[in-house]
């Protein structure tokens, strides 16, 4: 630890008199490693940031005499062109100035960067169109962004999908399940947004300019390219619920039942199924055998005869 260089810790401290809560340093085997999340130049307007990086400084045991590594993380609203160029010209900037202390200046190019690109970059999950001048979009408190149009018809629709598991749960259930909480569709951060006001923004102006579908000789190509590899699937057992039900969705047996559908091909399929999952010790397989369970013929998850089909093949 007595190694690190004394201009360290000059460097750390007045990092630490700039960025404040923003910084984090942590010591790997006494060397330390910082951390700060990398925001755009907006001034005093935090709302109007879309983007941010987190920048980790490593340093060596003998920095400044050798670079540090440098790695981003956790990058919000940009794409991975624009975090590679950022990569270079942070590594050009160390092979220019080893031997001096580099992190501050390290933070203003990312910082630059981010100013410059203080747009949303990519689309918008919702509705896959991008964001371009004019389109009204919201930004979350995690960095994600959408459309307010979008995210409206997301949270009105969650929220009655929400209401429609909950009439079917059973009293116990409902007094047990958390009311409805607003997420981010991207990391299911708790999110909480007025849905009104977000209802009253304009649809994306790329779904409005988007020209009228049409079957182009492509999208004819990619069709029968996925429906060869759907036959494929539902040839191997891999499809539930087209064409071959399989096994009755809840199939209830006693010792009387076992008689019959083990002389037909899938009873004896069943057989082979269910022989798996019966611990060894009631390996008889005579037709008295004992009263099973409802659940026969199911994986664990409760989904009908996917392994037991997919296996027989
Ligand atoms: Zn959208
Ligand atoms: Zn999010």
């Amino acid at each position: 630890m007595a190694s690190v260089d004394m201009r360290v810790y000059d460097e750390i401290e007045a990092l630490e008199a700039i960025l404040i809560e923003d910084l984090a340093v942590k010591h790997d085997d006494g060397v330390p490693i910082i951390e700060t999340v990398v925001h755009p130049s907006t001034g005093d307007q935090i709302d109007l940031q879309y983007v941010c990086v987190t920048l980790v400084v490593k340093l060596t045991p003998d920095y400044p005499e050798s670079s540090p590594e440098v790695f981003l993380k956790n990058s919000r609203g940009l794409d991975d062109s624009l975090l590679s160029d950022i990569d270079l010209k942070i590594k050009e900037k160390l092979d220019r100035h080893v031997g001096n202390p580099i992190v501050f200046e390290l933070i203003e190019i990312v910082r630059e960067y981010l100013t410059k690109w203080n747009l949303p970059s990519g689309q918008c999950v919702i509705c896959l169109h991008g964001f371009v001048k004019g389109d009204v979009f919201i930004k979350t408190p995690c960095y994600h962004h959408f459309h307010s149009n979008c995210l409206a018809k997301h949270l009105i629709n969650s929220e009655k999908y929400y209401m429609e598991e909950y009439e079917k749960l059973p009293n116990w259930q409902r007094a047990q399940s958390l009311p409805y909480q607003q997420t981010c569709p991207v990391c299911r951060c708790a999110i909480s947004f007025d849905v009104k006001t977000l209802e009253e923004a304009p649809p994306p102006i790329e779904s409005i300019n988007a020209p009228p579908f049409r079957l182009t000789a492509e999208l004819k190509a990619l069709q029968a390219r996925m429906s060869a590899m759907l036959a494929r699937q539902v040839e191997r057992g891999g499809v539930v619920g087209s064409g071959d039900d399989g096994p009755p969705l809840l199939t209830i047996s006693t010792a009387a039942d076992n008689e019959e559908p083990r002389s037909s091909t899938s009873g004896a399929q069943r057989e082979t199924n269910s022989d798996r999952v019966v611990p060894s010790t009631s390996t008889d397989n005579t037709p008295d055998q004992p009263y099973r369970g409802p659940y026969r013929g199911f994986n664990r998850r409760a989904k009908p005869g996917r392994r037991g089909r997919g296996a027989a093949r």
